[in-house]
């Protein structure tokens, strides 16, 4: 007798309050609009009111639940302000997608130190603040997803990109030591990896700069910032409920973990 098959996929986010940071554009955008597909109630920022009002209008034209709000993550005020709104309109989050990042490249000895700093700030001691803002109420509620913006250049380095190769790789220690404090509490905290996504962050990229990458890339095309958001909101759901500590690459081969 062959043994049968059983899959039992539960993708649903219904009833989930997810908070997405930098969700006015590129691949913040994509995940927002796919955790809310899947059901979620969707709080993406932006630092900007404008960017707030896009955000708010683009859940809306989705038939998404939720909302746009200005946070600045390098300004804890910001947060904590950020947080009184959610907790007042809403439940606190139990998915948390630490997306907002920048990028100011240069080689290490022209790299001023604010241009390191201002990279480390903003993609990586962001996480710490908004993770410890968050996950008292993940705790108490002993159910949790946190899922970090990783970069596939954080596990291999790319030339002129020191500070945020070191913010991109940094995190992923972050996420593996966390996943093992808050385990027991059924708090599930990942990272995502992407290679090359058609986002804003890549269209800075010069035309040689763009060919030569995609030499490198075997599927032979940029990613599309929705084939990132899929991989969040999968690992968001519960049938990723056994998955912790790791980081999930989406780059078309152009790196093989
Ligand atoms: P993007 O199009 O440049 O968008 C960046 C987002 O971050 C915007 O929503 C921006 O908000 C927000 N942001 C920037 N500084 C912020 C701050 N101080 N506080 C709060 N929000 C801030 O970027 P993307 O390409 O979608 O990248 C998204 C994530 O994927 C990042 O973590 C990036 O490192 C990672 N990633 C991207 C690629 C790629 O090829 N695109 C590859 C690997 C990894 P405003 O609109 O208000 O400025």
């Amino acid at each position: 007798m062959s043994p049968s098959l059983s899959l039992s996929l539960s993708l649903s986010l219904k009833d989930k309050v997810a908070l997405v940071t930098g969700a006015s554009r590129g691949i913040g955008q994509a995940i927002a609009l796919a955790l809310g597909q899947a059901g979620a109630l969707v709080i993406g920022t932006a630092t900007t009111e404008s960017g707030a009002h896009t955000i708010s209008n683009t859940l809306k034209a989705a038939h998404i639940q939720g909302l746009g709000i200005v946070l600045n993550v390098v300004e804890q005020d910001s947060i904590d302000s950020a947080i009184q709104l959610i907790k007042k309109q809403y439940d606190m989050p139990a998915i948390l997608i630490n997306n907002a990042a920048i990028t100011q490249d240069n080689l290490l000895l022209r790299m001023k130190e604010s241009e390191w700093n201002n990279v480390i700030e903003t993609n990586l001691n962001s996480i710490y603040r908004m993770t410890k803002a968050c996950l008292r109420d993940m705790l108490k509620a002993q159910w949790g997803r946190i899922i970090n913006i990783s970069s596939v250049v954080g596990t291999t380095g790319n030339p002129g990109q020191v500070n945020y190769a070191a913010a991109k790789a940094g995190l992923i220690g972050f996420t593996k030591a966390l996943a093992q404090e808050v385990g027991s509490r059924a708090i599930t905290i990942n990272a995502v990896a992407p290679g090359f996504i058609d986002t804003d962050m890549t269209r800075e990229l010069a035309e040689d700069q763009r060919r030569l990458l995609l030499e490198r890339i075997p599927l032979q095309r940029l990613g599309r910032a929705e084939e990132v958001a899929a991989v969040v909101a999968f690992l968001s759901s519960d049938s990723a409920a056994y998955i912790t500590g790791q980081t999930i690459h989406v780059n078309g081969g152009m790196f093989m973990a």
